[in-house]
């Protein structure tokens, strides 16, 4: 289980953005978490993704309790979750080719071996081809390098994957192959997943539930994971 117990989180510890927020992923299901800009939805995807650490609460992955955050997720974790945010820009040194982009969490934890096998097979999974991958981030589309991030985000096999507004910058068809290879992955290793955007539609669609964020950011309103009282 991915569990977030009443997690608050913010900027500054007055005004926090994220307001004892409680949800939980089963294995194998995928979550939507639908809500307009601003709400504090990426604020909530860095906590669980070890990112940002929350003012109070509990983040739980598979009965685990998280007890470090920092800028960059601790590299132990990285084998447990994946992570795709909004822009591919931000998130990909733009030095590194896009081979070398998703080979860098091999790289990273000494699976070098695994390097050639693994970058073909995902590659292929997100529709990046041999030409595109010998390119720099500044040499291709913001949805090549989305697909590259994907990409990266799956090659040590995570068992959560984390996508914040993944497709948000993307047109349809991209939308479609990246929200594909994301359940192609899901079908093969059984992983869960949080998808986090503002597209109710798209959610809708792909989500076996999705969760509305003024649900969720309760106050005094009802946890949906608590029985009314
Ligand atoms: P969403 O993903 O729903 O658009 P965010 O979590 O990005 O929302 O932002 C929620 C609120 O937190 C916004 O008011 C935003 O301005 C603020 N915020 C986001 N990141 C920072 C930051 N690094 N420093 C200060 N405030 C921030
Ligand atoms: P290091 O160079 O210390 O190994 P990382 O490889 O952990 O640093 O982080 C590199 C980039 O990966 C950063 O931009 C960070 O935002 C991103 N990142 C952090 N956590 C994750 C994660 N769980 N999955 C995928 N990418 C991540």
């Amino acid at each position: 289980m991915l569990e977030l117990h009443d997690i608050t989180a913010g900027y500054d510890s007055r005004t926090p953005v994220v307001r004892n927020v409680t949800l939980t992923v089963a294995p194998g299901e995928a979550v939507g978490l639908l809500g307009p800009s601003g709400c504090g939805k990426s604020t909530l995807a860095r906590v669980t993704a070890l990112l940002h650490r929350p003012d109070s609460g509990t983040l739980l992955l598979d009965g685990e309790p998280v007890r470090r955050w920092r800028h960059r997720a601790p590299r132990a974790h990285r084998t447990v979750l994946g992570v795709v945010f909004q822009q591919p820009r931000l998130a990909a040194d733009p030095r590194l080719r896009l081979t070398d982009l998703i080979a860098e969490p091999l790289r990273a934890t000494g699976r070098r071996d695994e390097i050639p096998h693994s970058v073909g097979e995902l590659a292929a999974a997100v529709g990046l081809t041999p030409d595109l991958l010998d390119r720099r981030p500044h040499e291709v589309s913001d949805g090549q390098l989305q697909r590259a991030c994907l990409a990266r985000a799956l090659v040590l096999r995570p068992r959560w994957l984390i996508c914040d507004e993944m497709t948000a910058m993307l047109d349809a068809s991209t939308t479609a192959a990246l929200v594909a290879a994301v359940e192609n992955y899901r079908a093969a290793s059984g992983a869960g997943l949080l998808a986090v955007g503002h597209d109710q539609l798209l959610l809708d669609r792909w989500c076996d539930r999705t969760l509305h964020w003024d649900d969720l950011a309760v106050g005094a309103k009802t946890k949906p994971d608590q029985p009314t009282r």
